[in-house]
């Protein structure tokens, strides 16, 4: 067993004797470690969080901390209907090593499973679900929680992040781009609206997940439904709709994210249905009435605010997103930009489907 590890797991308050620390998968963001102990005590998740991406740890996980103990109260099990943090034995949340690394530790849910990719209209079901008893369990959450990402999702920052960007066209390529800024431009004033009524308090926030992808879902092994939703890194305060409109922007793309073959890039309206019934089956009971109006319209939202990233990075001479070719981000941006197109040619269907499930 590595003795930096155990000397790491060492400083929280486990129950048990430590039998073995293995990695568990590789994320994208954190270092993840399953804690095995002896015998029958539980076993426990380690992890290294990037506080790179997460500049504030110790907020991230009070967060963390607040919102699972929201849900604890309401629901039956509540060491298995939610993430449980370990604290040290000094009582915080996370732990700073010497070389100044973060580590946080909570219980590991046992008989459980998770699905790497949602590529069915069973499965988008699922995720839609997973997400919607996640903020119907949070729906009467009003205190504000720490911003752990500045602005994301936030529309009007990030209309003035591209403002900057296109008038320091630092890598001299706005020239060549009047159709993809104009994708841009002409929608503002739309989407700059519908932000309009999350500043305004037209439509609620509350706590959003931020992370909504299928893999993040937690499944009882035996039964094969819903368990909860994990990875509560980037939760928040701001509208739902973010979550919803996240998700649809991955689970309903026909074609990759980054496809060059635009032909394969489009909305599927079956993965529209299935994810927004899932959503609604747990969620409909709590949603406000802007929140309805406003369902269908999320996927419009993210995707056009992915479109604008990806060309803002390329206009910025590639600086955020890590590319595999010179023009991934443009073609990255076209392919977003496919997608935002069907949504908004099915976007009557999408609106029927929401008002047909009322
Ligand atoms: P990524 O960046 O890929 O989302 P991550 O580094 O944020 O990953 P998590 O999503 O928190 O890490 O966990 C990775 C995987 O470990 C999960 O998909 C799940 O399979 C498993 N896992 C995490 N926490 C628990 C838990 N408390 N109980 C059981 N399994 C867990
Ligand atoms: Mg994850």
């Amino acid at each position: 067993m590595n003795t930096k590890l155990y000397n790491i797991a060492q400083q929280f308050a486990l129950e048990g004797a430590i039998a073995d620390i293995k990695a568990l998968g590789d994320g994208f963001i954190n270092d993840t470690f399953i804690v095995k102990t002896e015998g029958t005590t539980p076993d426990y998740i380690l992890q290294r969080k990037n506080h790179i991406v997460f500049p504030d740890v110790p907020a991230m996980m009070d967060n963390i901390r607040r919102v699972t103990e929201h849900i604890k109260a309401k629901v039956e099990n509540p060491l298995r209907d939610t993430l449980t943090v370990v604290p040290t034995t000094d009582g915080a949340l996370y732990y700073k090593d010497e070389a100044g690394n973060f580590w946080a530790v909570c219980l590991f849910i046992e008989n459980t499973t998770t699905y790497d990719r949602a590529d069915s209209t069973a499965l988008a079901y699922q995720g839609g679900k997973g997400i919607g008893r996640f903020q119907a369990q949070l729906a009467d959450f009003t205190e504000p929680l720490a911003e752990v990402i500045k602005g994301f999702h936030n529309m009007r920052y990030r209309f003035e992040q591209w403002d900057e960007a296109v008038k320091a066209d630092k890598a001299g390529r706005v020239a060549s781009l009047t159709e993809e800024i104009g994708w841009i431009e002409s929608r503002r004033e739309e989407m700059l609206g519908f932000w309009s009524l999350v500043e305004n308090g037209t439509i609620p926030t509350r706590v959003t997940h931020n992370d909504t992808k299928i893999s993040n879902i937690l499944f009882d092994a035996d039964t094969k439904d819903v368990l909860c939703a994990i990875d509560l890194d980037t939760v928040m305060s701001s509208t739902s709709l973010n979550d919803v409109g996240d998700a649809l922007r991955s689970y309903t793309n026909t074609g990759a994210e980054d496809d060059p073959d635009l032909e394969k890039v489009s909305m599927s309206l079956d993965m529209f249905r299935a994810y927004i019934e899932g959503y609604l089956s747990e969620r409909a009971a709590t949603l406000s009435e802007s929140e309805w109006e406003w369902l269908a319209f999320s996927g419009r939202f993210i995707t056009f605010e992915q479109v604008l990233r990806f060309l803002m990075d390329y206009i910025d001479g590639d600086k955020y997103y890590k590319i595999k070719y010179p023009e991934h981000n443009l073609v990255r941006t076209r392919a977003q930009y496919k997608l935002l197109q069907s949504m908004e040619e099915q976007y009557d269907q999408m609106v029927a489907i929401v008002n047909g499930l009322k």
